[in-house]
């Protein structure tokens, strides 16, 4: 025993780079290659079919059948060129990562031979067997039948031999199976809302788009260590294990010098993203040892979740062609940082204005109020809804952890837009009339200085913190899908708007000077909304006591945070934007607690075969080592003296009993629980049990494993320790 883990440790120690050779050409050649992008679409499109393509994705149509037909036969002729034999839908199902089914590019040719075909009807239907993926009951398994359908904006890609069709997965009966289903609703949602608030100010703005720049956060492990570490392979994070004595806290990771088996990886990474069209920019250390993050520059929000999960499939590619395992579990290692995924997230408008950025003109300013106040209503009505957007069982192990934002949405603003605000709210009626007849030229807003946009004033506990031109949504989990985020935000914020627009518009249409309409209307919101914002420290325990006294969601409990998407304002606005329907909402639920039971469920149990078959065996077979040493000892001195020699071995000896005493009977009441609440058949019910009862184990048994791993002799120790798998050099 041991020996195995000191071979890989050795073999780990040994590794170099994989050199990546640069390709010949800059980034901006090789951007895109495998993308079947607008400027392919050009060269192997007819005019027409072009101009039709872009109609769809300008005004939204529907794909008719002819055009699909048409680009059906370019991608191919693209396609073929480039080697490729088979094609497959891309999709998004609720669970985590990405589905495909591969096609070959053959039909009959009902001569006895073959023909490389490719339809259109292949672009825009398939019809994959649905029945494996989770419903949450929206299909009975006998009614397997699912369809992808090709989302235009998403352009089609290349990997290996094989053509990627983004695709929406939906049921059989029209139900959204998958992430990018509802998202598109919700961006349309959004573009509509913010469209009519645009035109309060510029009639021109056609079209308001999401914006999101993704910060994807990760760690490396020596894929020699993983293999020998069975809970990161079958959870994806450590079960057990004690700090190292060494990790962060002397702040040496963070922009540290990239390790260069790190950085080829990096590169290699980076090259094939650039190369299927992410548009990558930031690599650099993070906080934790062998933490690292890639953040590409922002995006429109469903390409910007397409991309990033492909990232996420090509980093764990990527990593294991250079001998590393890539964790994205949000805490695969107690007592230092887990990861994250920042969503920095923006409206933009078809006329080229940030509307979340400050403007130069009180009137720019005024809209840029605008946005940011009725973001802040959305926020604050559905504060609880996006937690739950963000939360899973494993997101839940970051939260709240001193390191990552607390469970407790709210949102950081900075000194300049908190004055702000309360300038606006505080301005007096007298001021509102004087502005009237003088259409807002001369409007008391003090303009806000351009240097604003380069805010330095940071505040790492906040959720949902304003960055100068965006707001950050930081309680993302490292391997969640954006889309989730993004879906609860951008609905939360169009029935903002719509709101907002409403009461404006009954204002103005009882006579009230509309520049006057929409500084009352905004006064109003400063006020409803003021409990979300807080500047403060958010990791301070009066912060979770004010918190509450305000009213904000504060509960805890992971399974139970999913009920929030049930919440009678919750499927209010999903129904009334046309985003979800209740039966869907209830299904996605059902899911999210099955998926939640589950995972603990395979947590307790890696963690049991663990202790019997590892920490048990290991710590008695120490403990023989010192009975022996006492036997001998005994055997060879007098009493008293054997007795003083003895001392410190038969504390240890008792010291090891207690542990290991401990942690089977913690074992085996585990497996009882476990038994007795399977029982439940209701899916809320069961997750709640596994958080309640079932997970508190995971917790109170590692406590005795870690103390073990301190007393039993290194060499006898099985697992690979926090210190090896820890340091890359
Ligand atoms: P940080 O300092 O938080 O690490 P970065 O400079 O790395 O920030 O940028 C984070 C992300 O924010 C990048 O993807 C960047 O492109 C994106 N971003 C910048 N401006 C906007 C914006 N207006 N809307 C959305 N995303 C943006
Ligand atoms: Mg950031």
């Amino acid at each position: 025993m041991g020996s195995l883990r000191f071979n890989v440790v050795e073999e780990a120690f040994k590794k170099h780079p994989v050199h990546v050779e640069a390709p010949a050409e800059r980034p901006s050649d090789f951007y895109g290659k495998y993308v079947f992008n607008q400027e392919k679409m050009f060269k192997y499109l007819p005019a027409k079919t072009y101009r039709k393509y872009r109609e769809v994705l300008d005004q939204g149509a529907p794909l008719d059948m002819q055009t699909a037909d048409e680009i059906a036969q370019g991608m191919k002729k693209w396609a073929m060129e480039m080697g490729v034999t088979h094609c497959t839908h891309w999709f998004q199902p609720l669970t985590e990562g990405t589905a495909e089914k591969h096609d070959a590019f053959v039909e009959h040719d009902w001569k006895g031979g073959m023909v490389e075909e490719f339809s259109g009807k292949l672009l825009v239907q398939q019809e994959p067997d649905a029945s494996s993926f989770p419903s949450g009951g929206i299909r009975s398994t006998f009614e397997a039948r699912g369809y992808s359908a090709w989302d235009p904006a998403s352009p089609v890609f290349i990997i290996g031999d094989t053509l990627m069709i983004p695709t929406v997965f939906i049921s059989y009966t029209g139900e959204a199976l998958d992430y990018k289903a509802p998202l598109k609703k919700a961006l349309a949602a959004v573009d509509k809302a913010g469209t009519a608030v645009c035109q309060l100010f510029d009639p021109n703005v056609t079209k308001v788009t999401a914006n999101l720049g993704w910060e994807q956060e990760y760690f490396l492990v020596d894929e020699g260590l993983y293999a020998a570490r069975p809970d990161l392979l079958l959870t994806g994070r450590t079960l057990m294990g004690h700090e190292s004595s060494k990790n962060q806290q002397m702040d040496d990771h963070y922009f540290g010098a990239i390790p260069e088996r790190v950085a080829e990886f990096m590169r290699d990474l980076e090259i094939q993203a650039l190369e299927l069209g992410i548009p990558c920019k930031t690599r650099h250390n993070e906080v934790a040892p062998n933490q690292f993050e890639l953040a590409p520059i922002f995006e429109e929000c469903n390409l910007a979740v397409d991309h990033n999960m492909l990232v996420m499939s090509l980093m764990r590619k990527v990593a294991r062609k250079h001998g590393f395992r890539c964790l994205l579990h949000e805490k695969p290692f107690a007592g230092i940082n887990g990861s994250g995924k920042h969503n920095n997230w923006s409206l933009t408008t078809d006329t080229g204005v940030i509307l979340h950025a400050p403007g130069k003109t009180p009137e720019d300013n005024l809209r840029f109020l605008t946005f940011v106040v009725e973001t802040l209503m959305g926020v604050h009505r559905h504060n609880g809804l996006l937690k739950a957007s963000i939360m899973s069982a494993t997101n839940a192990h970051r939260l709240g952890a001193n390191e990552a934002p607390p469970a407790i949405v709210s949102s950081f603003l900075g000194k300049q837009i908190s004055e702000f605000l309360d300038k606006v709210e505080h301005s007096t009626t007298d001021e509102l009339i004087s502005l009237e007849g003088k259409h807002g030229l001369q409007l008391d807003i003090p303009q806000i200085p351009e240097l604003m946009i380069d805010n330095t004033d940071r505040n790492r506990t906040s959720p949902f913190a304003f960055t100068g031109n965006r707001f950050e949504f930081r309680a993302v989990g490292s391997v969640a899908n954006c889309a989730s985020a993004m879906i609860a935000l951008n609905s939360a914020v169009a029935e903002a708007l719509v709101s907002f627009r409403e009461r404006v518009d009954a204002l103005m249409a009882k006579g009230t000077e509309k520049i006057t309409a929409i500084l009352t209307i905004l006064r109003e919101d400063i006020k409803t909304c003021k409990p979300i914002h807080f500047d403060g420290n958010g990791y301070s325990d009066e912060w979770k006591e004010e918190a509450a006294r305000r009213g904000l969601d504060c509960e805890t409990s992971c399974p139970v945070i999913f009920d929030r998407y049930l919440d009678d304002s919750s499927v209010k606005m999903f129904e009334s934007l046309g985003v979800m329907t209740r039966a869907e909402l209830e299904a996605r639920n059902e899911i999210k607690w099955e998926t939640y039971h589950k995972k603990i469920q395979i947590e307790s149990r890696v963690l049991g075969d663990i202790v019997m078959n590892h920490i048990i065996p290991v710590a008695t077979r120490y403990q023989t080592v010192l009975v022996d040493n006492v036997q001998k000892i005994q055997n060879t001195f007098p009493g008293d003296e054997a007795k003083e020699l003895c001392a410190y071995n038969i504390d240890l000896i008792r010291r090891i009993n207690e542990h290991t005493t401990f942690i089977v009977n913690a074992v085996n009441e585990m497996v009882d629980t476990r038994r007795r609440v399977n029982q439940i058949t209701e899916e809320r019910a069961l997750a709640i049990a596994y958080h309640d009862e079932v997970a508190p184990f995971l917790d109170s048994i590692r406590y005795h494993i870690d103390k073990l791993e301190l007393i039993v002799e290194d060499g006898m120790w099985t697992l690979p320790k926090y210190r090896e798998l820890l340091w890359i050099r």
